[in-house]
């Protein structure tokens, strides 16, 4: 026999008068379990509709098959929902409020999404996401959290939608251990924001803020897990592959998140999120897309018109249409001529170097004419910028550039300057291409690279750095977190624009960008801690935030004397995790 607890919920507890009980099954079917619920309350069979969600997962089929375990969680749910998100019947399936919910709590039924109440928070996420209105919220049992906007109300046992806070025996409590950094010195935070949590509203003192001695010199770090509405990650993408042009959309399971913006050497870059994007109607989906890319998940982007797909994973290379980019151009085409031009000579009389950016031709290159090369009479693909440096376009052909036959890599050939017998090497900045032509009776014929040439182009090759993807995380800290540090919060961006405070991200140096107001910028790879980073479907990205001063500032800018703790002892009273 199987001892089974099952829970009924809403109209189904009306039925049985009862929350819960323990159900004795011979085989432990979800159709014995139907059977004998029929046999006791006619549950099934009173157009009531009910269903069996085991351990948050609605069973629709195959009763016989589904067995129960002992220690499951087993719920008789009604069709719609329970007691807190509710669906209705116009839902048509899309499943966008299953990708959204940050507590998983919702799967496709047969007929709609079912939201399985024993996890839902309250959290309205799927309101918000749902593109027919199907959801509404209705109040439920549970603590409400107040330290952000969104207010969860979370059962026993069970977290919020950012996962920070637990009710725990009916008390919100931090969901995991802080994390403080294993040494001590001057560049690192004395505790970070990673678990820290924040206070709501502005004018209490952070959750955190503690006191040391480091090098002799008495140190404050006030730390919290704070809500940046104003947050965006910048992508870093090695590559020359086309991925769209500048200005184009970036999406994520169809939604806008993001867009291209100027490229930087050797590298596309895509922007993600933003104070706009967050207001906007995709805003849940581009903060949860930052937070899981700065967490080092991996993440499939649509880019620009042509929906290129490019998936990333912070320190890995990208991956465009399915192809691992494995090098980092060198440089320009140009720059690729000048830099291996004595090479180049060996092997060929005209060297095109395509390049979105510049493509570089040998023989008019001040490299090329440096060592007494002779004018080839070939003009390549692009537009002459100066002498052997042209101009590209982006395209998805060879290095970058629409070419996609190296034939078009040559556009034209001055007969009078260009002689029988010559040879014409097109590779790109990468050396990841390679062809050959002779021209013959002023016709270009292609050849078999020879071994020199080969090894030349392995050499450019060789010379690339890896490809991989970074990312930055842009914050601007608001007032409600520089009152957590002190009083007056215009001392508190002073003192940072001095470099008296250092601000620190999960231990991470941030670079403080000049002008007004505390806006940074964070390498995510640097940052420590596992997850570091979380969101709250206001939407806002919630970032750990170290502001780490010597004690005579936090007094001189009128910090939070009076919740100091010595660091001894905040970690003689607190779990921490290490890092
Ligand atoms: S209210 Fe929040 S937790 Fe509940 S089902 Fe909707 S998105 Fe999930
Ligand atoms: S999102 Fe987090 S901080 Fe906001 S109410 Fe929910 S549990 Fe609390």
């Amino acid at each position: 026999m199987k001892e089974i607890r099952v829970t009924y919920l809403a109209n189904i507890r009306d039925v049985t008068g009862k929350d819960k009980e323990i159900i004795s099954l011979y085989t432990g079917t979800v159709q014995e379990l139907i059977d004998t619920l029929n046999e006791k309350y006619s549950l099934f069979e009173r157009g009531l509709h009910a269903r069996v969600m085991i351990n948050g997962k609605v069973i629709w089929k195959d009763f016989e098959s589904e067995e129960i375990q002992e220690g499951d969680s087993v719920v008789i749910v009604p069709p719609i929902g329970g007691g807190d998100a509710v669906v209705s019947d116009v839902c048509n399936k899309c499943g966008v409020c299953v990708q959204e919910c940050p507590k998983k709590a919702i799967s496709l039924g047969e007929d709609r999404a079912y939201v399985n109440p024993s996890i839902c928070v309250d959290c309205n996420t799927c309101v918000k996401v749902c593109p027919k209105n199907a959801i509404s919220i209705h109040p439920s049992e549970g603590v409400i959290c107040s330290y952000c906007p969104v207010n969860c109300q979370i059962k026993e046992g069970d977290l919020g939608a950012c996962l920070r806070y637990k009710n725990l025996n009916g008390s919100l409590v931090l969901a995991r251990k802080i994390a403080v950094p294993s040494e001590k010195t001057p560049d690192l935070p004395l505790v970070t924001g990673v678990g820290a949590g924040n206070t709501q509203p502005c004018f209490v003192p952070a959750p955190v803020i503690v006191e040391d001695t480091v090098e002799d010199v008495d140190v404050v770090t006030v730390v919290s897990a704070t809500p940046l509405s104003f947050s965006l990650l910048k992508l870093k993408i090695d590559t020359d592959e086309f991925i769209g042009e500048e200005g184009e959309a970036v999406y994520r399971n169809g939604k806008k998140v993001g867009m291209i913006v100027t490229e930087e050497y050797g590298s596309k870059m895509i922007d993600i999120g933003g104070v706009n994007v967050f207001q906007g109607k995709n805003g849940i989906t581009a903060a949860r897309t930052v937070v899981e890319i700065a967490n080092g998940e991996e993440v499939e982007l649509r880019v620009g018109r042509k929906r290129v797909k490019v998936s990333v994973k912070i320190g890995k290379p990208p991956v465009i249409n399915g192809e691992v980019i494995k090098r980092m151009r060198l440089g320009c085409g140009s720059a690729v001529i000048a830099m291996f031009a004595p090479l180049l000579k060996e092997v060929a009389d005209e060297v095109i170097v395509l390049d979105s950016h510049i493509t570089g031709l040998l023989s008019e290159h001040s490299a090329g004419k440096f060592l007494g090369m002779k004018y080839s009479g070939v003009v390549p693909f692009g537009i002459k910028s100066t002498d052997g440096r042209y101009f590209g376009e982006h395209g998805d052909g060879i290095g970058g550039t629409p070419v996609k036959d190296p034939r078009d890599a040559i556009r034209s050939i001055d007969f009078d300057q260009a002689w029988d017998g010559m040879r014409i090497l097109v590779t790109d900045t990468t050396g990841d291409h390679i062809s050959v032509f002779i021209l013959e009776k002023k016709n270009l014929k292609e050849i078999e690279p020879d071994k020199k040439a080969l090894d030349v182009v392995k050499t450019i090759s060789k010379n690339c750095e890896k490809a991989k993807v970074s990312a930055l995380y842009c914050g601007g800290v608001g007032g409600s977190a520089r009152a957590g540090i002190a009083n007056n919060p215009l001392a508190v961006t002073e003192a940072v624009h001095k470099g008296e405070i250092k601000v620190t991200v999960g231990g991470a140096k941030a670079f403080i960008l000049p002008g007004g107001g505390i806006n940074f910028y964070v390498d995510v790879e640097k940052v420590m801690g596992e997850r570091p980073f979380t969101y709250i479907p206001t939407p806002a990205t919630v970032a750990p935030m170290e502001y780490t001063m010597p004690k005579d500032v936090f007094i001189r800018i009128g910090g939070h004397l009076k919740n100091v703790t010595p660091l001894s002892k905040f970690l003689r009273e607190h779990e921490i995790e290490r890092l």
